[in-house]
C-alpha cells in the first residue's frame, strides 16, 4: 500500500488564484465585451533585456559545437556567475562566491530549504505573507490543521498592518525559524536597517535562523533601505538569503535565482551539537539538484554586464513608474496606499468597510480591473488589496482612468 504524505491533505486547496479565475470567468461570461485588465498575478510583462538574450544565443551556439559543448555543470552554479553575483551584489558584505548557490528560482529554494531543517522547529511568518512559506511548512509536516480563519496550528503569525506601519515586531517568545521578505510581497513595503538589526539580534539571542527573501531587492530605490540582510552586522551568523533574476531581469519563465548561505551559519543537531548549514545545503543540492542550464547561467551573468545593468535599470524604472502612476491615481481618489515605491506592488486599504473580496467584486464590476484580495495572503490582509505594477504602460494608464471614472 503506497502511503501518501498526509500533511498534503491539510493544505487549503489553492484557494486564492483559482477563486479569482472563477469570478473573472463568471464575469466575462455574463459580460463578454468587458475589457478586463489583469493586475493580480505578480508576473513580469516585459521581454528579456537584449544583452541577456544575445548572451544566451551565444551560449546556445557553444552547446552546438563539440569543442565548447558542456554537459553537467557544478550543482552550485558556474564560477563565472557566482563570482559576478558576489562582485556586483555583495561587494563589501563579506560574502564569498562559494556561499552562493545558483538555482532555478527562489520559490523552489525557499521551499526546498526545509529539507535541511528538523520538524520540531517553532516557525514565525508575517501575516499577510507570500503563501509558499506557509504551504511548504504544511507539506513538511511542520504545522497542525488550519482553523476557520485559515491559520495553521504551530505557526506563529506576526501581523503587519497599517497599525504597525507594516513593520513586523520581534516576538516576545522564542522561535527557531523566521521568514522575512523585503521588499515585501504582498504589501510592497520595506524596512530600515534598524528593524532588520532587531531581528538579527533576536535570532542571535534565540539561536534562530532568518530565511530572508530578497526576490524584489532590485526595486529598492531609497539609499537608506537595505537590499540584503547581510548589510546588517551579525547576519552572517543567523541568516540565509534568497534572491532571484525573475523580477529584475524578467526570468519568471526563464528560471534562475540563488541562495546565499554563509559558512559561519550553524544549526543544532538533535543531540545539541552545532553543525554547518552551508554543508547541509551543499549536500542537499548536490544530491537533489543538477544545476541550472549553461545558457541560462550565461544569460544571468549578462545581467551584470554594463549593457545588462543599464537595460535592467530601465526595466525596473519602467515598472516603478507604473507603480507611481497607480499610487498617484489611487491617492487622488482619497484612498490609502502603501508600497509601490521600493516594490512593484501597491497595497491599498479597501474603501469604506468593504472586505477584500467585496472590493474585488466592486472593482471588477465597475472598472473591469482585476487585483488580488489581501485576505488571500492571510487573515491580517483582510481589508486590503494588492495591485501589481507588472503591466504595460497603456494598461496602467487605462486602469488609472477607469479608477478615476468610477471611484471619484
Ligand atoms: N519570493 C517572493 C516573495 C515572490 O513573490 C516570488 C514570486 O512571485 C518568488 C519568491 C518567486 O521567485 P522565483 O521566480 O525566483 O521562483
Amino acid at each position: 500500500m503506497a502511503q501518501i504524505n498526509d500533511h498534503f491533505l491539510k493544505l487549503k486547496a489553492g484557494y486564492l488564484f483559482p477563486e479569482i479565475a472563477r469570478r473573472v470567468n463568471a464575469f466575462t461570461e455574463a459580460n463578454p465585451d468587458a475589457k478586463i485588465i489583469k493586475m493580480g498575478i505578480g508576473d513580469v510583462t516585459e521581454p528579456l533585456p537584449e544583452a541577456i538574450v544575445s548572451a544566451m544565443h551565444g551560449a546556445v551556439d557553444e552547446m552546438a559545437n563539440r569543442d565548447t559543448f558542456r554537459g553537467y555543470g557544478p550543482e552550485q552554479g558556474y564560477d563565472f556567475l557566482r563570482n559576478a553575483i558576489v562582485e556586483n551584489n555583495y561587494a563589501g558584505m563579506n560574502i564569498d562566491a562559494d556561499e552562493i548557490f545558483v538555482s532555478d528560482g527562489s520559490k523552489c529554494d525557499s521551499g526546498n530549504i526545509l529539507d535541511i531543517f528538523g520538524h520540531g522547529n517553532k516557525i514565525a511568518i508575517t501575516d499577510p505573507v507570500y503563501p509558499v512559506y506557509v504551504d511548504t511548512n504544511v507539506m513538511a509536516g511542520n504545522t497542525g490543521q488550519a482553523d476557520e480563519s485559515g491559520k495553521y496550528g504551530g505557526l506563529l503569525y506576526i501581523p503587519v498592518t497599517e497599525e504597525n506601519e507594516f513593520v513586523p515586531a520581534v516576538p516576545s517568545e522564542p522561535v527557531d525559524l523566521i521568514y522575512l521578505c523585503f521588499p515585501n510581497n504582498p504589501t510592497g513595503t520595506v524596512v530600515g536597517k534598524n528593524v532588520l538589526k532587531k531581528w538579527v539580534d533576536y535570532a542571535k539571542a534565540n539561536d534562530a535562523i532568518i530565511l530572508f527573501d530578497a526576490a524584489y531587492e532590485a526595486f529598492v530605490t531609497q539609499d537608506d533601505i537595505p537590499r540584503s540582510i547581510f548589510e546588517i552586522e551579525g547576519a552572517h551568523q543567523v541568516a540565509i538569503e534568497f534572491r532571484s533574476f525573475s523580477k529584475n531581469a524578467g526570468f519568471t519563465g526563464t528560471r534562475c535565482g540563488y541562495t546565499v548561505v554563509p559558512k559561519t551559519l550553524m544549526g543544532t543537531t538533535s543531540s545539541g551539537e552545532k553543525t554547518s548549514i552551508h554543508s547541509l545545503w551543499n549536500r542537499r543540492q548536490s544530491t537533489k539538484f543538477n544545476g541550472v542550464s549553461y545558457p541560462i547561467q550565461v544569460g544571468a551573468a549578462a545581467a551584470f554586464s554594463p549593457d545588462g545593468k543599464k537595460q535592467i535599470a530601465e526595466l525596473i524604472s519602467f515598472y516603478l513608474t507604473n507603480a507611481g502612476l497607480l499610487r498617484a491615481g489611487l491617492e487622488s481618489l482619497g484612498m490609502k496606499v502603501y508600497g509601490g515605491i521600493n516594490a512593484p506592488y501597491v497595497w491599498l486599504k479597501t474603501p469604506g468597510s468593504l472586505s477584500s473580496w467585496g472590493f474585488f467584486d466592486d472593482l471588477l464590476g465597475k472598472t473591469n480591473l482585476v487585483g488580488t484580495p489581501g485576505s488571500g495572503f492571510g487573515s491580517a490582509g483582510e481589508g486590503y488589496f494588492r495591485l501589481s505594477a507588472f503591466n504595460s504602460r497603456a494598461n496602467i494608464e487605462e486602469a488609472v482612468e477607469r479608477l478615476k471614472k468610477f471611484f471619484a
